[in-house]
């Protein structure tokens, strides 16, 4: 038989996860914390224990065709394709309007 104690545990990040324990303590919370790669200062929404790394809070841009998309904080708004603009361009509008 397995122990069936609960414990509390008090991770290195911060978090607090009760467990059995025998299990693993993996941190399962989001991360939550100031990413220090990001000029804004936008939270980590990235899983605890994940690296950080670059930050991926979606900002609204309206690109130059006039569309508005969203890119990653971290993104250069000019290395990316505007979505709206690229699917019409792989749909002939022909395809899609219906025969009479
Ligand atoms: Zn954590
Ligand atoms: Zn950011
Ligand atoms: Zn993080
Ligand atoms: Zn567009």
């Amino acid at each position: 038989m397995k122990c069936d104690i609960k414990v509390k545990k008090i991770l290195s990040c911060g978090h607090t996860l009760e467990k059995k324990c025998y299990e693993q303590f993996n941190c399962i919370e989001i991360c939550d914390k100031l990413n220090s790669n990001c000029l804004f200062r936008h939270l980590c929404k990235k899983p605890c224990g994940v690296n950080c790394g670059l930050c991926t809070y979606p900002i609204p841009i309206i690109m130059k065709c006039g569309h508005i998309s969203e890119l990653s904080c971290s993104q250069e708004p000019n290395t990316v394709e505007c979505l709206e603009c690229k699917e019409g361009n792989q749909i002939p509008p022909m395809s899609t309007a219906k025969k009479l």
